[in-house]
C-alpha cells in the first residue's frame, strides 16, 4: 500500500492511495503515527478499506504532505554510506577517501519535515551553500532494541523518498553536522510511505536526482555500504528504536558542493529526488 497523509479543505488525513485515487482511513486511526502504531492490525484494516473502496476521492483534489509530518523524534540519518559518495567528499577537501568501518550516524530535527511537493524554503542570510542528497528512508514499524540484521527487515514498516537537504558552509562552521542538517524545511520526504510487503528487496532500487532537469545523481541502492539490515542492527544495539522512526539511508555521489566547479541551490530551482519503486518528490527553492 501506499499511506499517505493529505489536507483536503483544510482537514488533514491519513489514507491510501489507488489509481489515482485516494481512499480515506480517518476511521482507523487520525494519523500516520497512530496508524503505525497499530501495527499489522492496522495494516489489515486499511488493505479492508483498499478493498471495500468504491468512493476515492481524486488525488488532484488533495494536497500531500510529509507522511509523517511531526515526527516523534528526530530523524537520524546516515553519512557517507556510498563509496563514491564518500570518495567524492574527501577529494573535495584534498583528503584521502576513508570508508567508514561504522556507520557515521547524525540526525536533523523534526522541525526540518517537509512536504512532498513543498516549496524548501531557502534563506540565504543563513547559508549560501544549499545543497541535494536523495536518499531511500526506512520507516520503523515497532518497538526494537539489539535487532539483528539476520531479522532487521521485520522491523521496517516501510519506505519513502527523502531529499537531506544540507547548508554545507554551516556543517564546516560548527564541525558536526546537526545544524547545517537541520534547517526549516530541509527534510522534504514521501510521497507516501510504500509498505515493506511492496517492497522486494530494498538494496535493488535505482536512485536518482535532477536539479532543473539535469541529472546529478544516478545510482543504485545496491551501492550502500551499510544495507538497510545492518543499519537497523547498528542504529539499535543500545539505543531502542520506536514505531514511527524515520532513518535517510545516506545519499550516492553526485550532491552539489564535490562538483568541479561546486553547484548550490538558488531560489526557484526545481529539485526532484526519485527511487525506483517508491516514487518521486519534486521541491522548489523558495525564498523566504
Ligand atoms: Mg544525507
Amino acid at each position: 500500500m501506499k499511506l499517505v497523509t493529505y489536507n483536503q479543505a483544510g482537514q488533514r488525513y491519513i489514507g491510501v492511495v489507488k489509481d489515482d485515487g485516494v481512499i480515506n482511513l480517518s476511521t482507523i486511526a487520525p494519523d500516520m503515527l497512530s496508524l503505525i502504531a497499530l501495527g499489522d492490525e492496522g495494516l489489515a484494516q486499511a488493505q479492508a478499506a483498499v478493498d471495500g473502496a468504491s468512493d476515492l476521492t481524486p488525488l488532484s483534489s488533495v494536497k500531500l504532505l510529509a507522511p509523517i509530518p511531526e515526527p516523534n523524534r528526530n530523524i537520524m540519518c546516515l553519512g557517507l554510506n556510498y563509496a563514491e559518495h564518500a570518495v567524492e567528499h574527501y577529494s573535495a577537501s584534498g583528503q584521502e577517501t576513508i570508508l567508514p568501518d561504522y556507520p557515521i550516524v547524525f540526525n536533523k530535527a523534526t522541525t526540518t519535515a517537509n512536504g512532498p511537493f513543498d516549496d524548501i524554503p531557502f534563506d540565504p542570510s543563513v547559508s549560501g551553500e544549499y545543497d541535494w542528497e536523495a536518499e531511500l528512508a526506512i520507516v520503523i514499524g515497532r518497538k526494537g532494541r539489539k535487532i539483528s540484521r539476520e531479522q532487521a527487515l521485520d522491523w521496517v514498516y516501510g519506505y519513502m523518498v527523502l531529499n537531506d537537504v544540507s547548508a554545507r558552509d554551516l556543517q564546516r562552521r560548527h564541525k558536526q553536522f546537526f545544524l547545517g542538517k537541520s534547517l526549516d524545511g530541509a527534510c522534504p520526504m514521501g510521497p507516501w510511505i510504500v509498505t515493506a510487503d511492496e517492497v522486494e528487496d530494498p538494496q535493488a532500487l535505482r536512485i536518482s536526482s535532477r536539479v532543473n532537469g539535469v541529472i546529478k545523481q544516478d545510482s543504485n541502492t545496491n551501492l550502500m555500504i551499510f544495507d538497510v539490515s545492518a543499519i537497523i542492527e547498528h542504529l539499535s544495539t543500545g539505543t531502542t528504536l520506536l514505531p514511527g522512526d524515520i532513518i535517510a539511508t545516506g545519499t550516492p555521489s553526485g550532491v552539489g558542493f564535490a562538483r568541479q566547479p561546486p553547484e548550490f541551490l538558488k531560489a526557484g530551482d526545481v529539485v526532484v529526488c526519485e527511487v525506483e519503486g517508491i516514487g518521486q518528490i519534486k521541491n522548489r527553492v523558495a525564498l523566504i
